[in-house]
């Protein structure tokens, strides 16, 4: 589905992404984890075009993405994105954040696109949040809001850049379960996070980078257990 060759970014002279090449089938979870600075969120934003490579190649679906020039919101339209920090629109409900890219960028009927909604507001257990603002949800809330929101332009593969740290430990498990349901139904997900639980019971893939490189790559197993190159080792035994 994803293809990421020799991936390079700088801002300046400043190299961020170093050489990264990652290949993800549909279908597949894969979870990057690393210390802060060493790239990973750049590399979610390469992935949608948020930020624009500064070498290498990304290809979706055999195609090359990285020199789309005004197809790029075509291209957006198959890559859902959440982040750290929900930005939900404020002054919209529940409902309407959901609502609004089909309706305005994909011309879907408003009845057809508030059943959508409501159907993705079950899926993430908050039904009875429909006519309710930002403000009023609690954080966790707000991300389930934020990731049905995603999900309504039908994505074919998620990305999540840290979904959970910006949450209260008590909501982690909410959103954590959402995220686990969907990988569960065949969701093709990249997923930055903290959360090592999550990555072993749910990760395909887990990917460790430092400073810009992939150091490692392998089954959660495999990494967890067995950690074959010292930095994610002294990295593990920090967060575990
Ligand atoms: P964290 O775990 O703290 O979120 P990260 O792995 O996501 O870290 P990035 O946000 O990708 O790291 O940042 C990698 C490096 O790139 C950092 O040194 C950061 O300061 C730098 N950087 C990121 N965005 C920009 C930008 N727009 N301009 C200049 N430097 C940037
Ligand atoms: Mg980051």
């Amino acid at each position: 589905l994803l293809e990421i060759k020799k991936l390079s970014k700088c801002f300046n002279d400043l190299e961020v992404l170093r050489d990264v090449n990652i290949s993800i089938t549909k279908g597949e979870v894969v979870v990057i984890i690393g210390p802060s600075g060493s790239g990973k969120s750049t590399l979610l934003r390469c992935v949608n075009l948020l930020e624009h490579p500064t070498g290498g190649e990304i290809s979706y679906m055999g195609q090359d993405i990285t020199h789309l020039g005004k197809k790029v919101t075509d291209y957006r339209k198959h890559v859902g994105m959440v982040f750290q920090r929900f930005n939900l629109f404020p002054l919209k409900t529940a409902l309407e954040n959901i609502m609004y890219a089909p309706v305005k960028l994909s011309k879907v009927p408003h009845s057809e696109a508030k059943e959508q909604a409501m159907e993705l507001l079950r899926k993430v257990g908050l039904e009875s949040k429909a006519n309710v603002y930002p403000h009023a949800l609690s954080g966790g809330q707000q991300q389930r809001v934020a990731i049905a929101r995603a999900l309504a332009m039908q994505p074919d593969i998620l990305l999540f850049d840290e979904p959970t740290s910006a949450l209260d430990p008590e909501l982690v498990g909410d959103v954590l379960e959402v995220m686990k349901q969907l990988a569960k139904e065949g969701m093709t997900m990249m997923v930055v996070t903290h959360e090592m639980g999550f990555a072993k019971d749910v990760a395909d893939r887990v990917i460790f980078m430092d400073g810009g490189y992939i150091v490692e790559e392998d089954t959660p197993i495999e990494i967890f257990t067995r950690p074959k190159n010292e930095r994610t080792k002294s990295f593990l035994s920090r967060v575990l």
